[in-house]
């Protein structure tokens, strides 16, 4: 079995280290945290042992899990309002051709030509928006899929992230280096 060093790279040592996933779930699950302990925990009162039950409560626990929450997954943006426009004139359009010919063979004739043309304007519209809706749609998925694949590379880092409560920091444990807790996410999608 392979070992791997889980020592603190600034301080050298393991007392005061838990792995940043246990930290966050235990603190966005409510303000206050009470259960069993898993390995080594900090409270206002110093270090502690976590093989009892426990609560922690305050701020500070909260806080910290905040600050060491994952990266949030990105979405796609579909651009709602231009396919409404798109829609709405689409359907005007047809709407306004059909009674403009209605009103053709009712000898409005005048009026009838207007209104088809007025038609075709609105289906012009609906064209139009549905071209650009396409080429918006595509760079975004293109963004979105570059976005994706960052996030699940850092979402893998932060799953075997460590914290260290002495020095405030995170590290990997195959790195030998300390990341202060508040560049955690620019760590997390370092390349
Ligand atoms: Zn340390």
């Amino acid at each position: 079995m392979a070992t791997i060093n889980l020592t603190c790279p600034q301080c050298g040592q393991i007392d005061s280290v838990r792995k940043v996933s246990a930290i966050v779930s235990d603190g966005t699950s409510s303000g206050t945290f009470s259960g069993y302990g898993d390995g080594i925990g900090y409270s206002a009162h110093g270090m502690i042992v976590m093989d009892e039950v426990i609560t922690i409560t305050g701020s500070s626990q909260t806080e910290l899990s905040w600050f060491l929450s994952p990266p949030i997954e990105p979405s796609a943006k579909y651009f709602g309002g231009i396919l409404l426009i798109m829609i709405v004139s689409g359907i005007m359009g047809l709407l306004i051709i059909c009674i403009g010919f209605d009103n053709i063979f009712a000898s409005q004739f005048e009026f009838g030509i207007f209104l088809l043309l007025f038609g075709l304007l609105c289906l012009g519209i609906a064209i139009w928006t549905s071209n650009s809706y396409t080429k918006l749609n595509k760079s975004e998925q293109i963004r979105f899929k570059k976005e994706l694949h960052a996030w699940e590379k850092a979402i893998h880092r932060w799953q075997q992230l460590y914290y260290c409560y002495r020095c405030d920091g995170v590290y990997l444990p195959n790195l030998n280096y300390i990341v202060p807790a508040q560049y955690m996410i620019g760590f997390l999608y370092y390349e």
